[in-house]
């Protein structure tokens, strides 16, 4: 069964991107899609993080246990899941999502992360929380390839989803200026938004597009339980397992 959300909107984005939905949004092909909305080949060919997963960021791992990044630096999140290896067609999809003006690939992949949130469980938020992009590039782009995904998890979960709980800065202060204790917190490239008030005692679904190193999670999970929110959960729709992120791209 497939829950709606559509908060004051009244249409779900769903249907405007997919008013007949029968081709696998990864190659366009209209045989055998199932479920999941891929043909048998493409479900094939895309790698997922499986198990063991690192606890805490939700990368696949060797053996189980943390992985070394989180070893080294515990994230302020309480625990992740990545979905896909950032390589093949995942790669493309999301090359056509942030390039190509590709929103379709974006709204798959959220709700591919919507399957897999349910399957584990993990659908107890009160709120999305995409990362927010530089409003320059948004206006450039049209749209936040992160926001798309949001939207696509929060019309599967029935969860509601808040562009402005976070913000992009425009300038980041050099590291030089800053104190010890500024740069402890350095939240690098945001900050709280004009919402950020929500996040209060809530528990928070934190949503990338891709984690390479996790940073980008870590300093906005950071920002979010600074002002008070109770737990956050980051998803990246792909990420490579660490040492293996040469092909990675950043915002
Ligand atoms: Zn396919
Ligand atoms: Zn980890």
């Amino acid at each position: 069964m497939r829950t709606i959300y559509a908060p004051g909107r009244g249409f779900a984005l769903r249907d405007l991107l997919f008013p007949h939905q029968r081709d696998c949004w990864l190659c366009g092909s209209e045989v055998e899609v199932g479920e999941d909305g891929l043909c048998t080949r493409c479900r094939r060919s895309v790698l997922r993080h499986t198990e063991p997963f690192c606890p805490l960021c939700g990368r696949s791992v060797a053996k189980r246990g943390l992985c070394y990044n989180c070893r080294a630096r515990p994230p302020a999140y309480r625990r992740g899941i990545i979905l896909f290896f950032y390589q093949g067609k995942v790669r493309e999809a999301l090359h056509r999502a942030k390039f190509e003006n590709d929103q379709r690939a974006a709204y798959a992949l959220g709700c591919a992360l919507a399957r897999a949130l349910r399957d584990r469980g993990w659908t107890d938020f009160d709120g999305i929380i995409p990362v927010p992009i530089h409003w320059m590039r948004r206006l450039r782009r049209g749209y936040n390839v992160t926001e798309v995904a949001a939207r696509a998890v929060s019309e599967e979960l029935g969860i509601p989803w808040w562009r402005d709980v976070l913000a992009r800065r425009g300038h980041t202060r050099p590291k030089f200026a800053m104190s010890h204790e500024e740069r402890m917190h350095d939240s690098g490239r945001y900050e709280p938004g004009t919402g950020i008030d929500r996040a209060a005692g809530k528990r928070l679904l934190l949503l990338d597009d891709i984690s390479t190193t996790g940073t980008t999670l870590h300093q906005t999970a950071e920002i979010l339980v600074r002002r008070g929110c109770r737990e956050v959960t980051a998803a990246a729709l792909a990420g490579n397992s660490l040492g293996a992120q040469e092909h990675a791209e950043g915002e």
